[in-house]
């Protein structure tokens, strides 16, 4: 065949972060040593009484289409989570279930981008946002929240980025890979923005449980921002379920009735036996996740320690999602022990990988490539193993001549 492909889809990249999980996974099974450290994915197992609500789902035969929006007692769990633990009033028309969030995050962008609208991405970002953008036919507009600012954009910088193009802004909040935690007052300056420049805002809200000594507060709980936010969560990280792919877009009603008609035309509905499993999920409710967010307290501390001890500059402890974003870019210009110069993120994590057997995800992947990402939702020897691994081939590092 001669005839080309969708360009769209030629101009958009791999996702990076999926790329060295399938890699790191596949080199493993090859019996390859390697530690990974590239997706986050809990390593905790599925809760047993999410595990029982599928089982019992699936015994009673709930094994056929559901609606495509998703089943009615879900999204009505849904809305009592929202009321209750964010105050926000949705009802069950409103909340759309998807296959995760990711799924949920192209839902909401499919349903507002037209060709040329720009969306404000804020950066470091997760590396799937620009993408989406891009396939949809919009145009990422990448606003940079630099270290200094702890990753976080102001207001000021919102407000200089809007064209007469500007349709939306993407928010992840925690934020996946800095950990970075918007407080109370910065969101209310940024929604003012948002809501002065009439835009749609879609909030990832995905790591919401995963925050540290700090309150979590939604962006559609601002004046004037419920109807114009899609909200974005899932069930992946908070109840380690990455496997089952089970997420949901909470959304204006006018918004959630365009996503039901994509939904019911591009993939019907999320698995049904997933839809019961999240019902499992959201009765057992958020108290039954601070344990895990306890271990993954110590590990962010673990994590830092031991990297500060070997990184020239120290990453900043994040107060949110379970990620440790660390600067790098004073090894670069360095040689390997082979010879090779260490130019970038890229090379350095290509360098990990090969010499160390090491999967971490270069910073470029997210619009920062001064940085590395590790995923510390991994087992305590797993972490251990990986930070040795890190300093050892730092340490292997010479100043080239
Ligand atoms: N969201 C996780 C990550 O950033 C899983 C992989 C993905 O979908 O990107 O590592």
């Amino acid at each position: 065949m001669t005839r080309p492909l969708s360009s769209r889809t030629q101009n958009i990249a791999a996702s990076l972060t999926v790329t060295i999980d399938t890699l790191a996974k596949q080199m493993i099974a090859e019996g390859k040593d390697v530690v990974s450290l590239g997706a986050g994915e809990p390593d905790f197992p599925t809760p047993e009484p999410i595990r029982e609500a599928a089982c019992k789902a699936i015994n009673e035969g709930k094994t056929r289409y559901t609606a495509p929006v998703g089943i009615l007692d879900l999204r009505k769990a849904v809305c009592e989570k929202l009321e209750l633990e964010n105050g926000l009033h949705y009802a069950p028309e409103q909340i759309i279930m998807t296959s995760g969030a990711k799924h949920a995050v192209f839902n909401a962008l499919a349903a507002i981008i037209n060709p040329g609208d720009e969306v404000i991405v804020p950066a470091p970002y997760w590396v799937t946002y620009p993408e989406l953008v891009k396939w949809l036919g919009g145009t990422p507009v990448i606003v940079q929240g630099s270290r200094e600012q702890d990753f976080k954009i102001t207001a000021e910088q919102l407000k200089n980025a809007c064209t007469d193009k500007t349709k939306a802004i993407l928010i992840n909040n925690p934020c996946n890979p800095t950990g970075a935690v918007y407080s109370r007052e910065e969101l209310e300056a940024l929604t003012k923005v948002i809501v002065e420049k009439d835009l749609y805002c879609i909030s990832d809200e995905v790591y919401e449980y995963f925050v540290y000594d700090r309150e979590f507060v939604s962006t559609a709980s601002f004046d004037g921002m419920a109807e114009r936010t899609i909200i974005v969560n899932g069930f992946s990280k908070s109840y380690c379920m990455t496997g089952w792919r089970i997420g949901y877009d909470a959304a204006p009603a006018a918004i959630a009735k365009i996503i039901g008609k994509i939904q019911g035309q591009a993939v019907h509905h999320p698995s049904n036996v997933a839809q019961y499993a999240a019902i499992g999920a959201l009765k057992m409710g958020r108290e039954s996740v601070a344990p895990m967010r306890e271990a993954f307290r110590k590990r962010r501390d673990y994590m830092i320690e031991r990297t500060s001890a070997v990184l020239t500059t120290p990453a900043k402890s994040p107060d949110g999602a379970f990620y440790l974003f660390a600067p790098v870019s004073d090894f670069y210009g360095k040689s390997t022990p082979e010879g090779k110069v260490i130019e970038d993120s890229i090379g350095l994590c290509q360098y990990l990988l090969e010499k160390e057997g090491l999967a971490i995800v270069p910073g470029a992947a997210f619009g920062d490539d001064t940085c590395v990402r590790f995923s510390y939702a991994a087992d305590d020897a797993t972490l251990t193993k990986a930070c040795d691994r890190f300093e050892r081939a730092l340490k292997g590092l010479r100043c080239s001549t």
